[in-house]
């Protein structure tokens, strides 16, 4: 599922290609995942108007219209992604999932892929409409050492509280995997039980893990969901050879935290 790093650079490529183009006009090939407004309404309110610009909130990316008080809000799912190319570009490949398509005036295209479709679109005027959005807690990357130490001293594994969106915005089943990993402590450590000294690991681990993940997926554009990580960090051995980066003899685990799969090591994380 698309996380922090992840939406961030589908907004900076959004802010690159999509913007300040007339919208010709757009199709509507999944109607259900557009939410807030019928098809008829979306379509009226972006036809012969431009995007204005995309901003990111938690795993969400905002989109202002310009001369107009709607904005769009696209949830990417699990399997979301953006694909801006000419309108000739057959929907082949993973174009074929192609959901929603705003067609720009200079013969170029925005393709809103959702392979499993369970993203959404929405169209609203205030973005608290949005439960999710109205919920969420503050971002990750913009959190001080005090506040993080505050959501660490509730109730809960440590694992299920990064996660949580109410909480910590930005952090899904993957990152949060990766930021224990670094930082030595296992998913299912209750919060509360955390030293001064490994919150303050983990609270570094968290900035330097979605700051360095941004830049590895950046440079993995068009985004392919192939991302280079480090072979030191456990993302490229969860789904391969499931041996921990530090020591080839510890074999990771793989647990259920939250109905989601978790991954550590059981002999590095304590
Ligand atoms: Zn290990």
């Amino acid at each position: 599922m698309p996380e922090l790093p992840d939406v961030e650079n589908f907004k900076d490529y959004f802010n690159k290609t999509s913007c300040n183009k007339k919208i010709k006009d757009v199709l509507c090939i999944s109607p259900e995942l557009i939410k807030g407004v019928g098809v008829s309404d979306f379509k009226k309110n972006l036809i012969g108007k431009s995007f204005k610009k995309a901003e990111r909130r938690g795993k969400c990316m905002i989109v202002l219209i310009n001369k107009s008080d709607r904005k769009l809000v696209f949830h990417f799912g699990m399997t979301g992604n953006l694909s801006y190319t000419s309108s000739e570009s057959p929907l082949s490949g993973r174009d074929k999932f192609a959901r929603v398509i705003f067609k720009f005036e200079n013969g170029y295209e925005l393709r809103w892929l959702n392979q499993r479709k369970l993203g959404k679109i929405w169209m609203v005027k205030d973005i608290s409409e949005i439960e999710l959005l109205q919920k969420m807690g503050k971002e990750a990357l913009l959190l001080s050492k005090k506040e993080f130490f505050d959501i660490l001293s509730e109730r809960g594994k440590i694992k299920s509280i990064l996660m949580d969106q109410s909480k910590i915005a930005g952090i899904g089943n993957i990152y949060s995997d990766e930021i224990l990993f670094q930082s030595r402590i296992s998913p299912l450590r209750d919060a509360r039980t955390l030293t001064e000294k490994e919150k303050g690991i983990l609270y570094k681990n968290m900035k330097k893990v979605l700051s360095t993940a941004i830049k590895l997926v950046g440079k993995s554009y068009p985004y392919n969901g192939n991302v280079s990580f480090p072979k030191s960090w456990i993302i490229p051995h969860r789904h391969s050879d499931m041996i921990c980066p530090n020591n080839k003899n510890h074999k990771l685990r793989k647990i259920s935290i939250g109905g989601r799969s978790s991954y550590y090591c059981p002999y590095c994380q304590k």
